[in-house]
């Protein structure tokens, strides 16, 4: 019998050309020229005489999610880690993170100097498991980081609870989660802060950029002291040619502002993505409608979740699949047939290579606190399993018309009934 996969060199199922990430607006040309010829490319050169993108984003993404206050920073790292330190958290301190997520979930923590604690992941929804996080929690804990991933939303009432029995400020990370849903209210809105990555594969996006949503005036401020190097935005009369930020010398900061290139693309963006979201999310029914009766598992969320996000759609494969071929080579052989990339989750962050702050000298404090960081202390079984056992694609495939949905099932069945040829 001859090979019939595409990736074992049978004829490809699928020829299409799918939805490409990212998409601009109408506006956004005209943003960008506008801010060309403005004299002010960021908010750190002198005012102009009109209200900077940076200000017009703030106050559009704050209304965005509910939030009265809004902090534009220049990548999601920099909203997470501004975010802990504007919370209080410092040197040395534990902050639990999931164990399962982008590395930025550790490198954020490490990059002010704590100790990130990798705490493993709800099988369902694949973000932090409450029993775990509570089952993690010493006299060190100043922290709790949480990931909305994939496509869920955790949970929040679990977290939320824990977090105030042990006092402990929650930091949303919504990397993956821009216009979710828990409860009909938008996360980020929950946590003490909630830390967004504008990057560009994310919902919204402008290539690079971040921002911290809160409602405590106190963080905000804080917030803006650490990503403008000490300074904060003035809110009286500012004269053209005088600087927006102010000098207060009340907390140091460094620099991660926003460029107003970035604001102006943001601002065009955010006017799509409810759009583009409930796209997203009418594809990822069907799909998961259809997969569910060939025997694989979608991921779920939580039960308060009433709006999902799909930054990637991940569904975990049958155990008698698995039995046959690994998870690796079942995705590669769907992205065989599909021509779009379909890969595993994340690699879990106590053995993943991108989280080894060994490599790093800034980390070389002394023995005690290289063995508090060491990645490797950790057990994380659900989390190698979901990475074992999940295939997962980008969001912007479930932007195609829902013919292509259709074809995206048929995919996998034809994989899943010729998985013997990827056995051995
Ligand atoms: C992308 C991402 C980040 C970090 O964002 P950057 O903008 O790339 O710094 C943080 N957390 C998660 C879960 C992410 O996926």
């Amino acid at each position: 019998m001859g090979n019939s996969l595409a990736i074992s060199g049978g004829p490809r199922l699928i020829d299409r050309e799918w939805p490409r990430w990212p998409q601009p607006g109408d506006r956004a040309l005209k943003s960008l020229e506008d801010v060309l010829t403005s004299g002010r490319w960021t908010i750190s050169c002198a005012y102009q005489g009109r209200q900077s993108y940076e200000r017009q984003f703030a106050e559009a993404f704050a209304e965005y999610c509910n939030s009265p206050l809004c902090v534009p920073v220049a990548t999601g790292t920099a909203a997470l880690a501004i975010a802990l330190e504007a919370c209080g958290v410092g040197a040395s301190d534990e902050v639990v993170v999931p164990g399962l997520s982008w590395v930025a979930s550790s490198s954020a923590v490490l990059g002010i100097n704590a100790v990130p604690v990798l705490v493993d992941v709800d099988p369902v929804t694949y973000c932090l498991d409450p029993a775990a996080v509570e089952a993690a929690i010493t006299d060190r804990t100043r922290a709790i980081s949480v990931v909305h991933a994939y496509s869920a939303v955790a949970d929040l009432d679990a977290l939320l609870d824990i977090a105030q029995r042990y006092g402990l400020p929650l930091i949303e990370d919504c990397a993956h989660a821009h216009g979710a849903r828990y409860n009909n209210w938008p996360v980020g809105a929950f946590g003490t802060a909630g830390a967004f990555s504008m990057q560009g594969s994310k919902l919204l996006t402008c290539g690079e950029g971040g921002a911290v949503i809160t409602d405590d005036p106190e963080i905000a401020s804080r917030a803006e002291h650490l990503r403008a190097d000490g300074r904060v935005l003035r809110r009286d009369a500012v004269d053209v040619g005088e600087m927006e930020l102010m000098e207060t010398g009340r907390l140091m900061g460094s620099n991660a502002c926003l460029s107003e290139f970035h604001a102006a693309v943001l601002l065009d963006q955010l006017d799509l993505l409810d759009q583009q979201n409930s796209r997203r999310g009418r594809s990822a029914e069907r799909l998961s409608a259809r997969l569910a009766e060939l025997g694989l598992t979608p991921q779920g969320t939580s039960a308060g979740t009433t709006e999902r996000a799909y930054y990637r759609y991940a569904v975990r494969l049958p155990d008698e699949v698995l039995a046959i071929a690994p998870a690796d080579r079942i995705a590669r052989a769907l992205g065989a047939e599909l021509g779009f990339p379909v890969m595993r989750t994340h690699q879990p962050l106590n053995d993943n290579p991108l989280n080894r702050p060994s490599t790093r000298r800034r980390f070389a404090i002394d023995r005690e606190y290289m063995a508090r960081v060491d990645p490797a202390r950790f057990d994380l079984p659900v989390a190698r399993r979901i990475h074992d056992s999940v295939v997962s694609f980008g969001h912007e495939v479930l932007l195609a018309p829902l013919d292509a949905i259709d074809d995206i099932a048929e995919a996998f069945a034809k994989v899943l009934s010729h998985v013997e040829e990827l056995a051995g």
